[in-house]
């Protein structure tokens, strides 16, 4: 844990490891060369938009939502990889927005990343111990005589066993199951608090992907880790994360306990996500109707609330006033003009 806490971070809550402020990213919208001579303003693709939460020491905070709806941006602001446009992103009480490149530099071995897809997140050229260890190299060049027992500690942990069989591997010689816990030892060889997990299992089997998450939640036990976990489907969320955020075009449409959110959802928009996850029971069926639709042109999002043209209880004030996030049950927020109805 850090000794001070930072400008806005000040005031952090020390049960969070990580709380974002506030925190937008737009995206200047690259034009032709004519076009930028006419052109009287420059375009944004608002992919956040005014976006707070925080994550608890040891939780899986899930972030779940559509494509296009913000998620990856904001992991990525959140361990730094991107600035922010505005907000803050605080991090065990430090406030990341303000540090160097080599203090952020150093700051990176305690977050780490799971990519969507091991195939392209990993050098084929390389042996698989070499990838894994490729972390300790840089973070820790200190210690280069443990680095290969560290790197077998690590692929033991995970499966990968006997290591030594896999150390000299390529990924091309493994299966997408083997490579995926070869990109969980790449995360956490390093030794670190927190892990982004982008759709850790997407390209998994499905064979495999609820061995995979049970192994995350060990690990996440067994070495005290914390997870931002983000994903487009609500029915892998419900197995691993304890809260979770809804989010909409760049919005937080509702943020709760895994649990009560799954079965009182408040927001319009969790509704109709969960009516599309399945259930295991072909004498239940969903009756409820999908909204129509796609979601909306990021570069010029709809007035007011930004689920109107889809919401199928809108009104008036919805396309006018922008829904502020309100607790309407302990710590169950949902940004919804008309969402008392379903309490
Ligand atoms: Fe629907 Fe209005 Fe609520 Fe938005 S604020 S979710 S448009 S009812």
């Amino acid at each position: 844990m850090s000794e001070i806490k930072m400008g806005p971070c000040a005031d952090m809550d020390w049960d969070n490891l990580v709380e974002i402020i506030n925190l937008k990213k737009w995206f200047p919208v690259q034009k032709g060369f004519i076009d930028q001579i006419l052109a009287r303003k420059i375009d944004y693709v608002r992919a956040v938009d005014g976006v707070s939460f925080h994550i608890r020491r040891g939780e899986v905070f899930g972030l779940a939502g559509e494509s296009g709806s913000g998620k990856t941006t904001i992991g990525r602001m959140i361990i730094g990889l991107i600035p922010p446009t505005e907000g803050n992103v605080c991090f065990d009480g430090i406030h990341l927005n303000s540090l160097k490149p080599e203090e952020l530099r150093l700051l990176r071995r305690r977050m780490q990343v799971i990519f969507q897809d091991p195939m392209a997140s990993l050098n084929p050229r390389m042996p698989l111990g070499e990838s894994i260890s490729h972390g300790l190299k840089i973070h820790y060049p200190e210690k280069s005589s443990e680095h290969r027992d560290m790197t077998m500690n690590i692929m033991e942990r995970v499966g990968l066993s006997p290591p030594y069989f896999f150390y000299t591997k390529y990924p091309h010689q493994i299966s997408g199951g083997q490579r995926q816990r070869v990109v969980i030892a790449r995360a956490l060889v390093t030794n670190p608090d927190l892990i982004l997990a982008d759709e850790p299992i997407a390209m998994a089997d499905v064979s495999v992907r609820a061995l995979l998450l049970d192994l995350m939640r060990e690990l996440k036990d067994e070495l005290n880790l914390t997870y931002l976990f983000i994903t487009h489907d609500l029915a892998t969320a419900k197995y691993i994360c304890d809260r979770i955020g809804i989010l909409y075009l760049g919005h937080l449409a509702e943020v709760g306990n895994l649990k009560e959110v799954y079965s009182n959802p408040l927001h319009p928009y969790t509704q109709a996500l969960l009516i599309a996850v399945p259930i295991p029971d072909p004498d239940k069926r969903r009756t409820e109707p999908m909204p129509e639709g796609e979601i909306p042109n990021p570069i010029n999002p709809p007035p007011g609330c930004r689920f109107h043209p889809r919401c199928p209880i809108a009104k008036e004030i919805c396309s006018i006033d922008l829904p502020e996030l309100r607790e309407l049950k302990p710590n169950h927020f949902v940004a919804c003009h008309f969402a008392e109805q379903f309490l």
